[in-house]
């Protein structure tokens, strides 16, 4: 091993658990080679950036904090700066990287991340920056050895699949993380007994469209079944999926898992029929609608349902959007994440007419408020009730406290120190206030 690889790390996360996970790998591999964690910057030999090009806002955080590092850099010319993830992989964006930012020593695509330790090696013996977003060959295989450093416990991110093969007509993953691959069905399961066995509660796996995972012809409510009978108390959560894909199958198995958890991220990104079209979602409001009421009923009412909704895409009119409160209205989710459209260049929709950003924003202020407004309901509903919590965090906000969800995905605030993460509790709802339920241990 290379002596000076012996030093600290820090790395810096942008994007989804997808990313957050893939940092946890890269973590794994730079432990691997000798480099301790730090959380200082001024400190460390390795500093790395975990980008994601999904939103505009996330890049230019990015970029602001490859950016800060510059003077650094120069007080401290052996650090090493690497940019990672699916930013990189954007067309001409190397050139970037080569030209406006001689600082940063090497730029690695999403599926790279199995060629750190040798393109670190290359360039500390070589002293020559390392550009290399190429696809490698084995891949999956090169990931499935990739040793894993896991920051979320009790909670384990666990991949099933990568890539996309859904071309959503604003969204730039399957340019930049490729097509669909799913892992194998043992290596998965292989994964999650010795997760288990470690003793973490909570398996989420992740995915682009989890519901089309298709490992040698298992299927994705057959790949939870399968999860379901490993032994032992635990919580099995997913992310993402895709309405065209989830089905009454998946619903049916959830439905008949004590540990599959009752609810569901799922998407839905506008209620206008012409939008979802104009979107490439495959699905209408229609379909939609009538996915949360089979889930309902399979489910019962209690089954959290979150969703994602986007306004201001192109040729969004005042009634498409009227079409999208009114769904929201109908559904009444549990939380919604809400966004405002933003043009994703090399995308169908960033060349389609946009709409005035005012709008953008009158449109989703109030779609925040009849949100927050639906949220503070079904949390006042809660008072009173029973719930099982599984304890995942101190509390950010409340000294004294920790905090845990709801099989539903509700995030509970109760008394309690460290030493109770990774424990299910039972307690009592005692108060709400808007998305947040606080709650006193009984058991
Ligand atoms: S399903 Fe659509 S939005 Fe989701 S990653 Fe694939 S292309 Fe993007």
């Amino acid at each position: 091993m290379i002596k000076y690889m012996k030093g600290k790390y820090k790395i810096v996360t942008f994007g989804c658990q997808m990313n957050v996970h893939e940092s946890e790998k890269a973590a794994g591999l730079l432990e691997e080679m000798g480099y301790a964690p730090t959380e200082s910057a001024e400190d460390a030999d390795v500093v790395l950036f975990n980008t994601c090009c999904i939103r505009d806002t996330a890049e230019k955080r990015a970029f602001g904090n490859i950016g800060a590092l510059k003077s650094l850099k120069r007080s401290r010319s052996g650090m090493l700066i690497i940019v990672l993830g699916c930013m990189t992989e954007q067309d001409g964006y190397t050139e970037l990287f080569k030209s406006k930012y001689p600082f940063v020593d090497i730029v690695l695509g999403t599926r790279n991340l199995s060629v750190l330790r040798a393109k670190i090696e290359e360039k500390v013996r070589a002293g020559k920056r390392v550009f290399d977003t190429a696809v490698p060959e084995n891949f999956l295989e090169a990931d499935e050895n990739t040793p894993v450093t896991r920051t979320s416990y009790p909670n384990a991110w666990l991949n099933i699949m990568y890539g996309c093969n859904n071309f959503c007509s604003y969204c730039i993953v399957p340019y930049v993380r490729g097509r669909e691959v799913s892992r194998d069905i043992e290596s998965i399961l292989s994964e999650a007994r010795e997760v288990v066995a470690a003793g973490y509660k909570e398996i989420t796996l992740l995915g682009q469209n989890v519901n089309s995972y298709n490992g040698n012809g298992v299927n994705f409510a057959e790949l939870l079944q399968k999860i379901d009978q490993i032994e032992g108390k635990f919580r099995i959560r997913f992310m993402t999926s895709h309405p065209k894909d989830f089905n009454e199958e998946i619903a049916a198995v959830m439905a008949a898992s004590s540990k599959i958890c009752n609810g569901i991220h799922l998407p839905v990104q506008a209620g206008s029929n012409a939008v979802l079209k104009s979107m490439n979602r495959r699905y209408t409001r229609e379909k939609y609608l009538s996915l949360v009421d089979m889930m309902r009923e399979k489910l019962g009412e209690g089954v959290g349902i979150t969703t994602d909704i986007m306004v201001g895409f192109p040729g969004e009119t005042d009634a498409d959007f009227n079409d999208t409160m009114e769904l929201v209205r109908t559904v009444r989710f549990s939380n919604a994440f809400t966004f405002i459209y933003s043009p994703r260049k090399g995308t169908p929709a960033a060349s389609m007419p946009q709409i005035p950003y005012e709008v953008k924003r009158a449109r989703i202020g109030e779609l925040i408020k009849l949100q927050n407004a639906i949220t503070k309901e079904l949390s006042d509903a809660y008072m009173g009730k029973i719930e099982e919590i599984l304890i995942e965090d101190l509390s950010a906000k409340y000294d004294g406290s920790v905090c845990g969800r709801t099989e539903s995905g509700r995030l509970v605030t109760v008394k309690g120190e460290k030493d109770l993460i990774g424990s299910f509790k039972t307690v009592e709802i005692t108060a709400s206030k808007s998305a947040s339920l606080f709650g006193e241990i009984l058991l």
